[in-house]
């Protein structure tokens, strides 16, 4: 349901409690401070005001958890420590630090950039955001974050949580212009990095999308959406229009879709099977993974799947039946599999094999 729907318009304009200007406006940003900072997760992109290391963060974390995040922030650094580091690496390199986090563009799109900072910005990253905007990878979002994390600018930053948190403070839908007009007259210019994470992490652990933790909120006395409710148990769902560009929260939108395959896990002496895909493929090109059948395996293979996993990718979801044995020998090459840790693998068959103890 959404918030339009929800509240009442006449309810909504009688005494709209969202700050705007003067002293209510300077409470709300002290309390939502004081709040963050006493409650904020303790992650390791906090404690660092190396801009290569915030942008990797803020690159991992697009459409991922931070607990998937969090082991792969750390080896990433461990083998690409700096800008110089990631630009000198081959692409298979990357991606394989990569492998398990999924959206593989993204870690092509991060080695691109490092080599454009290397080649014609000395390695340092521009300190302001339209500077940093015309880099690789990096758009609004992401260039509004560290400019204002790392460097201070006082740039409001607008991800899902904060579109959630903004729009549920004003009770209505807004338009994406508005959506950033409205997170920029918020923000706290002298300390714009913590007032945006701020925002965004009380989106992400209060302002939750289905189950809003509105007694414990900070702001709830400024929160349009919280003080109309008829009642302090009602559960609130935000949608987010199909529209915006990040509108992927719409119940109908989200809707996943289902898909049955069908793989062997093939090995012998050391080696196992694997393709790789094709190089123009646009999901995952050039990864590797187990062979495919085309359908479901006839009486003469081994009928039964040796194991039978879950697995999304993007919209998704797969079923996937993993049988062992010799039927699709054919396709692929026979890898070693000692090199298999050096060699870009899709998530599901990193999945695959370490549920079958190869790796
Ligand atoms: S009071 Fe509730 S709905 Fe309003 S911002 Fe806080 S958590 Fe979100």
């Amino acid at each position: 349901m959404c918030a339009r729907a929800a509240i009442p318009a006449e309810k909504r304009l009688a005494a709209s409690p969202v700050p705007r200007t003067g002293k209510n406006l300077a409470a709300f940003r002290r309390a939502l401070l004081r709040w963050y900072d006493r409650h904020r997760r303790d992650l390791p992109w906090r404690k660092t005001c190396d801009p290569y290391r915030i942008w990797l963060s803020e690159i991992m974390l697009q459409q991922t958890r931070v607990a998937a995040v969090l082991e792969h922030y750390r080896i990433f650094l461990e083998r690409f420590p700096s800008v110089e580091a990631l630009a000198a690496a081959p692409e298979d390199a990357v991606l394989t630090a990569w492998s398990g986090l999924g959206y593989y563009r993204r870690a092509r799109m991060l080695r691109q950039c490092a080599q454009e900072l290397v080649q014609n910005h000395g390695g340092r990253f521009p300190d302001r955001a339209e500077a940093l905007r015309t880099l690789p990878g990096i758009g609004r979002y992401t260039a509004a974050a560290i400019a204002s994390i790392v460097f201070e600018e006082p740039t409001a930053v607008v991800d899902g949580n904060v579109e959630r948190v903004v729009q549920r403070l004003q009770g209505r839908d807004l338009t994406d212009q508005q959506i950033w007009q409205q997170a920029q007259s918020f923000l706290n210019t002298s300390r714009p990095g913590d007032f945006n994470q701020s925002m965004m992490e009380l989106g992400a652990t209060v302002c939750l999308p289905r189950d809003p933790k509105c007694p414990t909120c900070p702001v709830r006395k400024w929160c349009v959406t919280e003080q109309s409710r008829p009642s302090a148990n009602r559960t609130i769902t935000m949608e987010r229009r199909a529209s915006s560009p990040g509108g992927t929260l719409t119940p109908s939108s989200s809707r996943q879709v289902k898909k049955e395959i069908w793989c062997v896990l093939n090995q012998r002496d050391g080696y196992i099977r694997l393709v790789q895909r094709p190089r123009d493929s646009s999901l995952m090109p050039g990864m590797w993974e187990l062979p495919q059948l085309s359908r479901k395996p006839h009486r003469t293979t081994p009928s039964a799947p040796w194991r039978t996993f879950r697995h999304s990718i993007t919209r998704t979801d797969f079923t996937v039946h993993v049988h062992a044995g010799r039927a699709a020998a054919a396709k692929g090459k026979w890898i070693p599999v000692a090199s298999i840790v050096g060699l870009p693998i899709t998530g599901l068959t990193r999945k695959i094999l370490k549920a079958a103890a190869i790796i």
